[in-house]
């Protein structure tokens, strides 16, 4: 079960400006899965290209406090092409495709280095992750990821997760962390984004341009007039503008997943949100599981069925994952991370989910003891055929 509820139909919630007094946020205390993106303008100088430690040291301090409580937190951070072209002391200015991933080569090496440093110093094992943006849409390498993420964080380390901006081409290119970390948020099924940003969320105008732009706290919902207020800006160093924030809360909204837009140039940035501080809040009526079951569901073509027997589909809706013991006989050429349908020994449909071996594998261990799976297929695996978090049952 998810922690997070929103106290007030979100129907009710509307537009806000910024001087009515905000109440019906949710709090942070809500949360159980916490990504906190961090941009480059925030972490490293402007001027000399250096990191900025002591800020960093108190987001840190932010992030452990949030663990303390028992929250998973993940850190999506940019930083590693603003540190890197100091290093290989490359010109002012833009920057061509193979000199950032030549920066980024460079830069990455401390950036990981750095946070690992400011954690490990607060008593938590930092991870690196580095993602394309085919890892979060080519569903194999999206399950492993996840999978990944998921060990990390029951293992109470903190994934730090960046682009993989030396290998990826403009084409496989994010290029821009907002929407990875909406990507990330989603994939790891958190519940709150959190975007650091050079601004403190969105106002009604670009407020550089117009004096009477207002901050915008709620955002229940985007709307075609929520999208013309993002304009294009973005600040020299930091790819993303508002336009990408918003596109990145509609990934995070779609998956479930709550936003926030802040400030993080101040010190303790994440603890401001918590203690009320400007932003603006983007939120979703869903939640990670709900959202994901709904994807399973509707979205995904199945390549596959699984024949169960009785006792295995009366497990399943009291809320068991499928075992390998439970599966009468498989059809389909389907490889890990496919959805499949499941039927019950009548052939009736009663759901689908995405299943954790290819359909030779699958087909060796079906009927077999979980215990047998090294035995069978010669490497350990998954105990479950299809794991409960992702399968979608008719009667959900
Ligand atoms: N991945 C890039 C970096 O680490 C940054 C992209 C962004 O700032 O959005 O430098």
């Amino acid at each position: 079960m998810l922690r997070a509820r929103l106290k007030p139909p979100l129907k009710k919630l509307g537009i806000r400006k910024a001087r009515r007094p905000v109440t019906n946020v949710p709090s942070l205390k809500n949360f159980r899965r916490i990504v906190v993106k961090v941009g480059s303008s925030l972490l490293v100088d402007h001027t000399q290209g250096a990191l900025k430690r002591d800020w960093l040291e108190a987001l840190a301090d932010d992030l452990v406090a949030l663990h303390r409580e028992g929250c998973d937190v993940l850190v999506v951070s940019s930083g590693s092409i603003a540190l890197g072209r100091t290093f290989l002391k490359l010109p002012k200015g833009s920057l061509r495709l193979e000199e950032s991933q030549a920066a980024a080569a460079v830069g990455q090496i401390s950036l990981a280095r750095t946070w690992s440093e400011v954690l490990g110093a607060r008593g938590i094992t930092a991870g690196q992750i580095l993602v394309t943006l085919n890892d979060t849409e080519e569903r194999q390498r999206y399950l492993n990821a996840r999978e990944t993420i998921g060990k990390l964080l029951e293992l109470r380390a903190v994934p730090v997760i960046n682009e993989n901006d030396t290998v990826a081409t403009t084409e496989i290119r994010y290029g821009d962390n907002d929407r990875l970390a909406a990507r990330v948020a989603t994939m790891a099924s958190a519940d709150l984004l959190v975007l650091l940003s050079d601004i403190d969320g969105l106002y009604t105008a670009p407020p550089h341009e117009d004096p009477n732009a207002t901050l915008i706290p709620v955002v229940p919902r985007i709307s075609a007039e929520i999208e013309a207020m993002a304009g294009g800006a973005a600040s020299e160093m930091s790819r993303g503008g508002m336009r990408t924030k918003i596109e990145a809360a509609k990934i995070a909204t779609t998956g479930g997943t709550h936003m926030v837009i802040a400030d993080g140039r101040v010190t303790n940035p994440v603890k401001r949100i918590a203690e009320g501080g400007r932003c603006t809040w983007f939120l979703t009526p869903s939640n990670p599981v709900t959202a994901r079951k709904k994807w399973i569901a509707g979205s995904l073509e199945p390549r596959g069925t699984v024949h169960i027997d009785e006792g295995a589909a009366k497990a399943l809706l009291t809320g068991a994952s499928l075992l390998p013991a439970g599966v009468l006989r498989l059809e389909g050429s389907f490889a890990r991370g496919d959805c499949i349908v499941i039927r019950d020994p009548r052939g009736a449909e009663i759901g689908r989910g995405l299943v954790a071996y290819d359909a030779l594998e699958a087909a060796r261990i079906a009927g077999r003891n979980s215990r047998e799976i090294e035995a069978i297929l010669g490497m350990p695996g998954q105990s479950e055929m299809i794991h409960r978090d992702d399968m979608a049952l008719g009667s959900e």
